[in-house]
């Protein structure tokens, strides 16, 4: 009688441990899920910022100006067009340690660019002020439109994740 209660209790003891392991497991797994979903979109929105930052209504209004050295002529370029060709050579000079992303901190640049006016491919100084105003609101535009779907989604997949946590700990305790 009481040996077969012993037997009993230790089946179920078994039990309750497989089932323990089994949480176990399954938390650990949906953590990782979690944390590349989380991680995943975080990614996916920033490639996707830089990506639309080019492609922004204010790039494709945007003009440069540019100074051809050879003579002096000064020409406007279409911002998208840099855009378009970015392996245009160029050479630029940046203020040491404020350096930065991208053109930030950079004073001067200057891009071999065939000048309209003399028809000489030559290097060509860019009005680094107007580039400037370009980029922060062509990038600004684009954040408007990504952060708060980013945001939104981002708060969806941990609310996800804490329920599904609930419900497992829940359901095998
Ligand atoms: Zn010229």
């Amino acid at each position: 009688m009481i040996d077969e209660l012993r037997e009993q209790m230790l089946a179920e003891q078994a039990q309750r441990l497989a089932r323990l392991e089994l949480r176990n497991r399954i938390h650990t797994i949906g953590l990782l899920i979690w944390a590349a979903l989380l991680l995943g979109w975080l990614v996916y929105c920033f490639v996707k910022l830089m990506a639309m930052a080019n492609r922004t209504a204010v790039m494709q209004a945007g003009t440069i100006l540019f100074t051809c050295v050879a003579c002096g002529a000064a020409f406007d370029l279409p911002a998208e067009y840099l855009v378009k060709h970015p392996f245009i050579p160029k050479k630029s000079v940046s203020v040491g340690a404020a350096g930065g992303i991208g053109l930030q901190g950079t004073v001067r640049m200057s891009r071999r660019l065939r000048c309209p006016v003399c028809g000489k491919k030559a290097w060509c100084r860019q009005d680094m002020r107007e580039t400037g105003k370009i980029g922060v609101n062509s990038f600004a535009e684009a954040a408007r439109r990504i952060i708060p779907r980013f945001f939104l989604v981002e708060a969806v997949i941990f609310a996800a994740g804490g329920v599904f946590f609930v419900l497992l700990n829940a359901v095998l305790n």
